[in-house]
């Protein structure tokens, strides 16, 4: 049995990882301010013995003994990471810093959650993580995309000077139950605007395209990343390549939902990058053949079904 501490993990990929690493027989210490998460997304665990849920902000230092660390703790929608961006850099640098410093003095194994944001607006696409990216150091985007490629820089050098043992993943747009309703990313507002039968928002001409990977596949990838070799430090990129138009993801939900809702128009905020799609090759290699095995359709199924829950 592992001790293991999941930073952010009443959020929403937090929670469905700390429910798997449970199911393995693992002791997992759920850390979270419950700033975009919920007790809710945990409260089945709470019977659980092995099972702890800590309220903590990880821009303060924390201390337990415990084997393995994954730092999933930051707000990753937009609108969210947007509301407080200095709080944002915040729990992306000190929460790395905190992270990395626990996992140094209890020599554990430490993951960190970062994502494609550190490409930008990326001019090369698919990505491969050897793109170093095209971020705009000074715009509504940067305290979550800087925060991010800071944390990766930090996780670098906590290995290199302090041998700490570390593993990076890059995260793709991922969706599925338990995203919060209210939360503004794509996916949750196109379906409760679907079901609840408003205007579908789509920002700009909606002719910009995403990558969409469920969020069982991306659990199932973080895993088998801490569990790989030693000397694979990542970052490795976690997405399913199948790409669509925002065009397209609204046209699956109404047909998914039945739903009689309209589409509008609404102005592109600054800096939303035009195309995204991982290079997931070097996955594939490192994590003994990972690929996605959840499609769009079968995904967003799964997730309008918890969303009907939440009407
Ligand atoms: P989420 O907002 O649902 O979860 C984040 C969790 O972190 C929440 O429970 C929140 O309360 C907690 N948190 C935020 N600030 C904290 C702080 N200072 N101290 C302690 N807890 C804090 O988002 P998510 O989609 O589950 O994302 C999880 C991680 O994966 C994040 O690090 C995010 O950047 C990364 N990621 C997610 C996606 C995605 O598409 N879902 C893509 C790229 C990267
Ligand atoms: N978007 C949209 N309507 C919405 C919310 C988002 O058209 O109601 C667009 C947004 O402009 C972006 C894409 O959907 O181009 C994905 O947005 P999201 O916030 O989910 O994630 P991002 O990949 O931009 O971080």
């Amino acid at each position: 049995m592992k001790r293991i501490l999941v930073t952010g993990g009443a959020g929403f990929v937090g929670s469905h990882l700390c429910e798997r690493l449970l199911n393995e027989g693992n002791d997992v210490i759920c850390l979270d301010n419950y700033f975009t998460g919920s007790k809710e997304n945990v409260v089945h665990l709470l019977d659980n013995p092995f099972f702890e849920l800590v309220r903590h902000d990880i821009t303060e230092p924390y201390f337990a003994e415990v084997d393995e660390i994954y730092n999933m703790a930051c707000p990753a929608s937009p609108v969210h990471y947007q509301y407080n961006p200095i709080k944002t850099i915040k729990t992306s640098v000190m929460g790395a810093i905190n992270t990395l410093g626990l996992a140094k003095r209890v020599k554990a194994k430490v993951l960190q959650a970062s994502t494609s944001e550190v490409y930008g607006d990326p001019t090369v696409h698919p990505q491969p993580e050897s793109y170093w990216g095209n971020v705009n150091p000074i715009g509504i985007r940067s305290c979550y995309d800087e925060g991010k490629r800071c944390a990766e820089t930090l996780f670098m050098d906590y290995h290199s000077q302090n041998d700490v043992a570390i593993k990076i993943i890059r995260i793709f747009n991922t969706y599925g139950p338990r995203m919060n309703p209210n939360d503004g990313r794509v996916v949750s507002n196109f379906i409760m605007q679907a079901l609840q039968g408003e205007d579908i928002t789509i920002f700009g001409d909606g002719k910009q395209t995403r990558s969409f990977q469920y969020v069982d596949d991306l659990v199932e990838g973080t895993i088998r990343m801490m569990n790989s070799d030693p000397k694979f430090l990542g970052p490795v990129n976690l997405g399913n390549p199948n790409e669509f138009t925002m065009l397209e993801l609204a046209e699956a939900v109404i047909r998914l939902t039945h739903s009689k809702s309209k589409l509008i128009f609404m102005p592109l905020p600054q800096d939303d990058p035009k195309q995204r799609q991982p290079d997931i090759n070097l996955a594939k290699e490192k994590l003994e053949g990972w690929k996605p095995q959840i499609e769009l359709e079968e995904g967003l199924t799964k997730t309008i079904k918890y969303f009907e829950t939440k009407l």
